[in-house]
């Protein structure tokens, strides 16, 4: 029910994932999680179930390390329990995905079988699940990720904010959305990424509103934002009065 991130060129610690995480409590969960890695860094996933404002320092030690990317997830179940195993982030079979999701997807039975028959084996009872290997199995067959990533966007029905990290290229974050609301915070060496701007509100002013129907691709830099057919729709931050 809450999407929370960065790329960063500063190197951050993952805590500032739980504590935008906690600025969207507001918007209710059942389930959090974050995953954290950079270049210098491997993949570290924490999930648990119940409030994220309940966990300990030792709940979140693994997170401390500085990060170059970070994405974090509160989850308001519509498909499957409220378990460890489904709670976000959810990573592709081969490992290179990895995503968080609001909303519903909902021709995931249909993209199931699909990709169940292209071999994957499915880890959770979430609809989110079917994003990563949809995304990793275009990976496959395609020259670009752009291309992929468009390629899964166009498959998925339903509703989503998603944001999602490539393995392999640890210094970006992807974003799209469709019927959920998700911003991206622009700062000096840092974007964040949030379901909702006043989160955003201690580290900037600069937001882009991401439209439905638009993705981008997020670098420390700064973020190239374009519609589902990978047309450029060169989105401009504007200066806003956020309110914690
Ligand atoms: N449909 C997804 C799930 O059940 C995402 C729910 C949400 O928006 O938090 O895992």
């Amino acid at each position: 029910c809450g999407i929370f991130g960065f790329v960063t060129e500063h190197k951050e610690s993952a805590t500032l994932v739980v504590e935008g995480l906690r600025r969207l409590e507001y918007r209710g969960y059942d389930s959090w999680g974050i995953a954290a890695l950079g270049d210098q860094s491997p993949l570290r996933l924490v999930r648990q179930t119940g409030k994220i404002g309940r966990t300990t320092a030792k709940d979140l030690e693994e997170l401390v390390d500085p990060a170059d990317v970070a994405i974090g997830h509160t989850r308001w179940a519509t498909h499957g329990q409220a378990t460890v195993a489904n709670a976000h982030p959810h990573r592709s079979q081969h490992g290179r995905i990895v995503v968080v999701h609001n909303g519903i997807i909902e021709n995931h039975r249909d993209l199931k079988a699909r990709l169940e028959a292209e071999g994957y084996t499915f880890q959770t009872e979430t609809d989110t699940e079917v994003i990563a290997h949809l995304l990793e199995w275009e990976l496959g067959r395609t020259k670009t990720f752009h291309d992929a990533l468009t390629r899964t966007l166009t498959t998925l029905r339903g509703t989503f904010a998603l944001a999602l990290v490539d393995v392999e290229h640890p210094d970006r974050v992807y974003a799209a959305r469709l019927g959920s609301p998700l911003v991206i915070g622009v700062g000096d060496g840092t974007q964040l990424i949030s379901s909702d701007a006043n989160t955003l509100a201690p580290y900037t002013k600069r937001i882009i509103f991401l439209d439905d129907g638009e993705w981008a691709e997020v670098t420390p830099q700064g973020a190239t934002t374009y519609d589902f057919d990978m047309a450029a729709t060169e989105k401009i931050a504007e200066v806003v009065d956020l309110e914690l």
